[in-house]
């Protein structure tokens, strides 16, 4: 194996929304098990710092690494598939890659220098990609977020041309993955939006090595031909991402099919090694043939009409299924949908509730809701973060006595301020990535639902939040039956509440979603699908 740190950049033509995060991640995966140590990161050309302060409806969810950075939903994919832990080098902004450039400006770092997109913000742009050299990477996958023709996106692909020649076509690889439209009236493939993306790259400087096609239906020989010849690149690294079946995790296996690993490895001149998936077949396996009955959950939340707001609990929640060999049924409800109708019309014939996380009052009574029915019918309820605020709100206001109990963030004139915001963020006044944010650990009762979930007394989750449990109200909602089974090192913090009067009630303040893969489902949801299936057998 050659000493430099190999490098696979992944831009997108035609549309976005391609599913180049699934791809970049399978390849990596595919990598892995070809015995490369791989390292995943991507750039995303807006002009946030991070997507921490942007709505869900925007963005879909911000997804947390353990060392506390608010990141692109796409790095969920990059640990689930890879079974990488990104780092705040997972992901960059145009925003962020300018804001260190025009501080330095500002600190007179440039010597009296004009300060211009090239080379300034294409040096940061490469000082960014080449940082994850360090990371212990044979191979470092880098996915650029938008389109080929995007404005925004051009000083990142500049900066890629300018890599290739700086590192050497065998240290830097470019894959593209575009979109061959489907026209059902004349029932045609059609290759030239692909074709003039692929153009779009040429005239940038950067000729793909493969090319990935996605597309709703089988290729025919014609198309790999004509892509070939049009698109420069040869037949053999023509691939065929087609829509899978039943599982995104079948893509990995798909593109194995097509060699597009070996294809890769070989551009890096690196040896093909054997590629190892038993453990992902045997997943994926049991992922499309669940054999032991279904399971119907129902999540309640706010943005239930984007459901890459609430990305990783979707694919958690499946994880927790394929380790209970069941078929998942979910049923996404809008909070406020709770607030006007008879909750029973809604979570009638539900065999688990899920309350995830969220920000902003809208909706958060219906929350609650969902919480005091699934209390009144034992129906397994499982609480996250804002779902863990309002579940020791529902215990407050219905069972403890305070029925104006509410969260600080919520009215902040409540009398009883059951949650309420942490010492530390009483002087934050910058949004942005200023909450509690990473992983902390957190130790668990011993003989608590989530202490036997994990099997382990201490954990370590990842965290997103400012407000907390009010610790002033410890004696009043234990009296009232929530057991606080899980507390910060210190004691100082409430971290996970319990109802042992309940069949498996379970609310935490982490976000434990963003640590499930599906080889390694996260315990607490394995537990409360195991809990929710066992409940309808009854
Ligand atoms: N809005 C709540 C807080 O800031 C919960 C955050 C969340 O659910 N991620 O504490």
């Amino acid at each position: 194996m050659g000493d430099s740190v190999k490098h696979l950049f992944i831009t997108g033509g035609v549309v976005s929304s391609l599913g180049k995060g699934i791809t970049a991640a399978s390849v990596a995966l595919l990598l892995k098990q070809r015995g490369y140590r791989v390292f995943l990161q991507k750039l995303d050309p807006y002009l946030n710092v991070d997507p921490g302060t942007m709505s869900p409806f925007q963005h879909g969810e911000v997804y947390v690494t353990d060392d506390g950075a608010e990141t692109d939903l796409d790095l969920g994919h990059y640990e689930r598939f890879a079974g990488v832990t990104c780092t705040r080098k997972s992901n960059y902004t145009s925003g962020r890659i300018y804001s260190t450039v025009l501080q330095r400006e500002r600190q007179g770092g440039y010597l009296g220098g004009t300060v211009q997109v090239v080379p300034h913000i294409t040096d940061e742009i490469k000082k960014a990609i080449l940082s994850c050299e360090d990371t212990g990477a044979d191979i470092v996958l880098t996915e650029i977020g938008g389109t080929a023709g995007d404005i925004e996106s051009s000083p990142f692909l500049e900066a890629l041309r300018q890599l290739r020649v700086d590192l050497g076509p065998e240290n830097a690889v470019f894959a593209h993955l575009t979109l061959l439209p489907y026209l059902n009236a004349s029932g045609e493939l059609k290759t030239k939006p692909a074709q003039q993306s692929a153009g779009i790259m040429r005239s940038i400087g950067i000729i793909p090595d493969v090319l990935i096609c996605r597309t709703e239906v089988a290729m025919e020989e014609e198309h790999f031909k004509k892509l070939s010849l049009f698109c420069s690149v040869p037949r053999a690294a023509v691939i065929e991402e087609k829509d899978v079946k039943n599982s995104i995790y079948e893509v990995p296996i798909e593109l194995a099919k097509q060699g597009l690993d070996s294809l890769i490895l070989r551009k890096f001149h690196l040896p093909e090694n054997e590629l190892d998936l038993t453990r992902w077949n045997a997943m994926v396996a049991r992922a499309v043939n669940p054999d032991r009955g279904k399971v119907k959950i129902a999540v309640v939340g706010k943005y239930m009409a984007l459901r890459d707001a609430y990305k990783s609990i979707f694919e958690a929640l499946s994880h927790g299924a394929i380790d209970q060999r069941l078929d998942l049924n979910v049923r996404c409800i809008e909070a406020e949908e709770l607030q006007n109708r008879d909750p029973a019309e809604l979570l009638g014939g539900i065999d688990g509730i899920l309350v995830p996380g969220g920000f902003g009052y809208r909706g958060l009574d219906g929350k609650i809701e969902a919480v005091k029915y699934a209390r009144d019918n034992d129906i397994p309820f499982f609480g996250i973060c804002l779902g863990m605020q309002c579940a020791t709100i529902d215990t407050a206001r219905y069972l403890a006595g305070f029925p104006d109990a509410n969260s600080l963030e919520f009215d902040p004139d409540t009398a009883h301020p059951v949650i309420s915001l942490m010492d530390e963020q009483k002087n934050v006044v910058n949004k942005g990535g200023t909450m509690r944010l990473g992983a902390y650990p957190c130790i668990l009762e011993e003989g608590s639902k989530a202490q036997k979930a994990y099997g382990a007394t201490e954990v370590s989750e990842r965290h997103r939040h400012r407000f907390e449990f009010n610790n002033l109200y410890r004696e009043a909602l234990e009296q009232a039956g929530l057991r606080l089974t899980g507390l910060s090192p210190d004691g100082k913090l409430v971290e996970v509440v319990e109802r042992p009067d309940h069949r498996w009630f379970v609310a935490v303040q982490f976000h434990p979603e963003f640590k499930s893969r599906p080889l390694d489902p996260h315990p607490l949801f394995s537990a409360f699908i195991k809990a929710s299936f066992q409940g309808k057998q009854k």
